[in-house]
């Protein structure tokens, strides 16, 4: 038997708006808006959450089901090939029931399209038969909620963006709200850490709880190898340096990216397409996983003529003087 605290996913996952750090401004929301639509038998409006991965979209999507007392259904964009695929879930669905889509950016513009009415109308148009015999039927759907994630807005049509009652920001985390989820889930997995190895565990967790739980797992392997079974800031500190975790975060993919673009381009502009090619690695993982957080900690900016790395990643990387000479070039 696999026990609870065993599985990685549902042993740490909060399953209630009360087990929920972080985030407070969007839970006390999310709350009353749970509450209202309770009182009125009513469903929830459609909920559009974006924002970083690991922030906890898919998470929320599950704490909201529960708290309507409702059933889920966790897809994602790519699994739908045809308006078929949709149809067969939102046929499925019981009043009030959630649907959750993940990377909904990606989904197929007839997809998309079916979509439109089902979230408006509760109902579906399907085509029968081919040619001049073709006929519409349309299909009643119960009243369902659809939570659509993903890590970039701007690629959702107007039309569709429009259609989300309710369209919230997941931001990085703050380090005492990490630290709160580090002893949470320290606690779950039975790891005693002590108060300075949470802050240091916490401080280069990029702000993410999905990071924060992998590292904490991480620390549970090392800990228990090495014998140790307290966890502290020196053995917090010597773990991470050897899984290539530096005191602000950044993993060797970071650290490469800033690299590449300091040394190969100069600092930038650079596109990403590029950087991608650079350092062998998808642009859109580039731009959705690793740009953020650089964005956020102010060592690169986005600009219409690519990227470029700022003051502070030249500091970062050791590469100072690299930055005095290009300043005196311009
Ligand atoms: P996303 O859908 O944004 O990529 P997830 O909801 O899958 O992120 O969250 C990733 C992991 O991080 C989950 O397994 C969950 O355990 C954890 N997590 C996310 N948000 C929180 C939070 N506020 N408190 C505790 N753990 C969290």
């Amino acid at each position: 038997m696999i026990d609870q605290a065993d599985r990685p996913d549902y042993a740490l996952r909060p399953h209630t708006f009360n087990d929920f750090i972080g985030q407070k401004k969007l839970i006390s929301n999310l709350k009353v808006y749970v509450e209202a639509a309770k009182e009125r038998s009513d469903s929830l409006d459609h909920l559009l959450f974006y924002g970083p991965p690991g922030l906890g979209k898919t998470t929320l999507a599950r704490i909201i089901s529960r708290e309507m007392g409702a059933n889920i259904i966790v897809t994602t964009a790519p699994a739908m090939e045809k308006a078929g695929d949709l149809a067969a879930i939102l046929t499925s669905l019981g009043k009030g029931d959630v649907i959750f889509i993940d990377e909904i950016h990606r989904l197929r513009a007839v997809v998309e399209e079916t979509l439109y009415s089902a979230m408006e109308d509760f109902a579906i148009d399907i085509v029968i038969g081919q040619g001049p015999g073709a006929k519409t039927v349309r299909i009643p759907l119960q009243k369902f909620t659809l939570v659509g994630a993903t890590t970039k807005t701007g690629m959702l049509s107007t039309p569709f963006f429009a259609r989300f009652g309710i369209v919230n920001r997941l931001d990085y985390y703050l380090v005492e709200d990490l630290k709160e989820i580090i002893f949470r889930n320290a606690d779950l997995i039975k790891l005693d850490i002590s108060d300075d190895g949470a802050m240091e565990l916490a401080r280069r967790v990029r702000g993410t709880p999905r990071i924060c739980n992998n590292l904490l797992r991480r620390l549970r392997d090392f800990s228990q190898v090495d014998g140790v079974s307290k966890l502290d800031r020196k053995f917090v500190d010597k773990t991470l340096d050897y899984l290539g975790i530096d005191k602000t975060g950044l993993d060797e993919m970071d650290r490469k990216y800033l690299t590449v673009l300091i040394k190969s381009f100069n600092g930038g502009p650079v596109g990403v397409e590029t950087l991608a090619v650079s350092l062998g690695e998808e642009s859109e993982t580039l731009s959705d996983v690793y740009e953020p957080f650089l964005i956020q900690k102010g060592f690169i900016k986005r600009t219409s003529r690519g990227r470029v790395a700022l003051k502070a990643a030249y500091k970062h990387m050791n590469l100072d003087s690299i930055f005095n000479e290009q300043e005196e070039l311009f």
